[in-house]
């Protein structure tokens, strides 16, 4: 028994003492830019830029090999930002501004089958088992991915409701 106890402690420190001298020796160094432009990024995990999230994206930016126009959420002035800090000049003309949409789910179609609930990158979504769910807005990317996972089409995209603190007097229409 105490034999079996002191070989399995000097495995244990025999590993660990490896890892320690892989984790030391074999770290592969991260690029400052990685962080920094990580940091400008939303941290949603959306992957509406077709990366899987917000660090692989950061990454691709910081190698040259994603254009600073890929987050969508993030629009013109991220891609504004992002250019500047990586001292790039592109042409955003084309850049179209969407407003910001979230989803909403009709509860009169929710089944409470949990398939928009378990899809969501942002836990924006409330429910459970044979329950209606529900959307947070604040927490809703407005990624559209809950929508493709519904099998009762019962989820859209649409402006996020009007409150208090989210209301802006409307831009003036030109005469
Ligand atoms: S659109 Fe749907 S999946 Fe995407 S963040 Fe909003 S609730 Fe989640
Ligand atoms: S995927 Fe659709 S039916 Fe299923 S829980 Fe979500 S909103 Fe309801």
């Amino acid at each position: 028994m105490i034999a079996a106890i002191l070989s399995l402690t000097a495995l244990g420190l025999g590993l660990g003492a490896l890892l320690g001298i892989a984790a030391r020796y074999l770290a592969v160094e991260e690029s400052p830019m990685v962080g920094q432009v990580e940091e400008l990024l939303p941290g949603s995990q959306c992957g509406q830029c077709g990366y899987p999230g917000c660090g692989p994206a950061a990454a691709a930016l910081a190698a040259g090999a994603a254009p600073v126009t890929l987050c969508p959420p993030g629009g013109r002035a991220l891609a504004q930002e992002l250019a500047s800090l990586l001292g790039v000049n592109p042409d955003l003309s084309d850049m179209t501004e969407e407003a910001p949409r979230v989803a909403h789910i009709h509860e009169r179609l929710c089944l409470g089958c949990t398939k928009c609930f378990k899809r969501c990158p942002t836990d924006a979504i409330i429910g459970a088992n044979d329950q209606v769910h529900a959307v947070f807005e604040d927490a809703c990317t407005g990624c559209g991915k809950c929508v493709d996972a519904c099998p009762t089409e019962c989820i859209e995209l649409r402006a996020p409701l009007l409150t208090l603190t989210n209301w802006v007097w409307p831009v003036p229409e030109a005469a």
